[in-house]
Formats: structure tokens, C-alpha cells, sequence
């Protein structure tokens, strides 16, 4: 799914094939975690391919980077410029791309600045098949900020994903809704997530969460529409009198949520803000022109 014999990535400067590209199992990142990535999407357009806030997920991956201690040495600019010159080697316009950031070879626990850059891309489909998801809330919480740095993209993060993903697969739902320590709602294992109420919007604030690039997309919209969005602790049973939800993020785009553990939103997704921003975000992917509402701030 990922490559085929004809695939070219990006390692350290240099272009290589995919079936040619290998790494050691001695690396720290492999053992331990210690590595940064980001998801990036690619569109089709009118007017060529259209990697999306670019300059922002590269800013991040610096970011998340810097967390780590790890240095890397690429600008954000010319990380721009290798991934648009990624697609045109692979002949990708609707695409990932998966810029990973590892360590060298080292099994201690010394922080490892050496910093391998390492790019890939492939064709992208629909991440979740099914319509409007059903989500479960998690019996795992997302990591506390005091124990690491719960806004940056660090590999190691992910085994908080994966069991939460894992364990609401096993109870039959397609994602999970993670709260934080104190049982607040977080985010779900990879998309922020929003809830309508009683005429604005409401997703948790930074502390627990990745503050993803397309909840910021989301917000801007809101803005131009004249939603509000009240970035604001709230716990589940808060979520079971709103009229709906959504999740945002690079691979669910803005995807409807349709019932959370027995709950179902009230109000039919087509009459939520949920479905105009879905709509309007995949304009602004397209670069397509999108027609704002003029809504009353509640
Ligand atoms: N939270 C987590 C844990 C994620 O992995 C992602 C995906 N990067 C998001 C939120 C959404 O972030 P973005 O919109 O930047 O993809």
C-alpha cells in the first residue's frame, strides 16, 4: 500500500528507492520512541498540487523536534521543497506524505540529537469507510503534560493511541474519546474533536491534546462563518445533551461522529455546523472558492 518498486523517498538529502531504503534495529528511536513525524495531505487542484499548511506542519515537526532535543538541520522551507519535489518524483497529487525524524544508532538514554530526515508519500484513499463514527470513551487517558510533551508529534506518544484504538475496536466502535487525568474530554487517538451546543461550538483546550493544524482550519472558519468556539473543558456527560459532533485532523479531514458508547447525537448530521465546515474545509484543501454563512454568534 505504501510503495511499490517504482516508489523514491527522501533520506538525508539523498533520493533513493523505497525497496532500497533501510535502517538499523540499533537506532534509539526504534527502541524507545524518540523519534518525530508529522501527516501532512496533499490535493489535487485547479491550479497544481496543493500540499496543505506545509509551512505549518514543518514549523511543528521543528517543534517536536526541539522537545526531543533533537536538531535538524533542514529549514522549514526547504522541507517544504523537498516534499512538493517528493510528489513530482512519484507522480502524486492526492497524497500523505510521512516526514519521520529518527535518531542515530545508540541504546542509552542520553537524549540523541543526531537527526535523520526521512520522507515518504503515497497515493491517499478514505481513512474511515464508514459513515459517521461511532467512538467509545477510553478507559486509557491521554498523558499527562508533566510527563512529556503532550503538543508535540513524538513516535513514543503513540502507544497511548494504539491501546485506545485497540481497545475500543475489540468493544465494536471505530475510534476512542480519550479524557485526561482528571476526566476531561482530550481528543480522540488521532483527531481533535468538537461538539455543538446550543448554538456554538465547544473542543477542549491545549494541555491534554495536539492542537492540530486542521482544528486550527476548523477555527478560522468558524470565525469567517460567525460560529462561535469556546475552547473549553467539559467532561462526557456534557457531550449526551449536544446536538452533534465531529472530529477533525490530517487523515479524517472533518468527519462526522454519530453516536458516542449508546449516545446518538440528536440533530442529523447534514443540519450540524459539523457538515458546512466539512464541506468548507474540503474547498479550501481544493483551493476551491467557498461561500461563508452569516451566522449569529451565540
Ligand atoms: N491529535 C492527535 C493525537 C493526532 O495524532 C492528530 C493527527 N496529527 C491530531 C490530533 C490532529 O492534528 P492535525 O489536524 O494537525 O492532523
Amino acid at each position: 500500500m505504501y510503495y511499490d518498486k517504482q516508489t523514491v523517498n527522501y533520506l538525508n538529502g539523498k533520493w533513493q528507492l523505497a525497496t532500497d531504503t533501510q535502517a538499523g534495529l540499533y537506532q534509539q528511536t526504534f527502541h524507545y520512541g524518540n523519534g518525530v513525524f508529522e501527516g501532512i495531505r496533499a490535493y489535487a487542484t485547479d491550479q497544481g498540487t496543493h500540499i496543505l499548511r506545509a509551512q505549518a506542519h514543518y514549523e511543528r515537526l521543528l517543534y517536536s523536534a526541539k522537545t526531543m532535543h533533537i536538531d535538524i538541520q533542514q529549514s522549514v522551507e526547504e522541507l517544504v521543497a523537498i516534499s512538493h519535489k517528493l510528489l513530482a518524483k512519484n507522480g502524486l497529487q492526492d497524497a500523505y506524505i510521512r516526514p519521520f525524524v529518527y535518531t542515530d544508532e545508540m541504546l542509552g538514554l542520553q537524549a540523541n540529537s543526531q537527526a535523520n530526515v526521512f520522507i515518504c508519500a503515497w497515493d491517499w484513499g478514505q481513512y474511515f469507510d464508514a459513515g459517521a463514527l461511532k467512538l467509545k470513551v477510553s478507559r486509557y487517558c491521554r498523558p499527562d503534560p508533566r510527563s512529556c510533551h503532550v503538543d508535540a508529534k513524538v513516535s513514543g506518544h503513540y502507544v497511548n493511541s494504539i491501546l485506545a484504538m485497540k481497545e475500543a475496536h475489540l468493544a465494536g466502535y471505530d475510534d476512542a474519546l480519550l479524557l485526561d487525568q482528571n476526566g476531561f474530554v482530550a481528543e480522540a487517538s488521532g483527531a481533535n474533536f468538537f461538539i455543538q451546543k446550543e448554538g456554538a461550538l465547544y473542543t477542549p483546550p491545549k494541555g491534554h491534546i495536539l492542537p492540530g493544524i486542521t482544528r486550527s482550519i476548523v477555527m478560522e472558519l468558524c470565525e469567517a462563518n460567525g460560529i462561535k468556539v469556546h475552547e473549553k473543558l467539559f467532561k462526557p456527560e456534557d457531550i449526551y445533551a449536544a446536538e452533534g459532533a465531529f472530529l477533525t485532523g490530517t487523515a479524517v479531514e472533518v468527519k462526522a461522529v454519530g453516536t458516542l458508547g449508546e449516545h446518538t447525537f440528536k440533530r442529523p448530521w447534514d443540519e450540524t455546523f459539523g457538515a458546512l465546515l466539512q464541506k468548507q474545509f474540503s474547498q479550501v484543501a481544493r483551493k476551491q472558492k467557498v461561500k461563508y454563512q452569516q451566522f449569529k454568534a451565540a
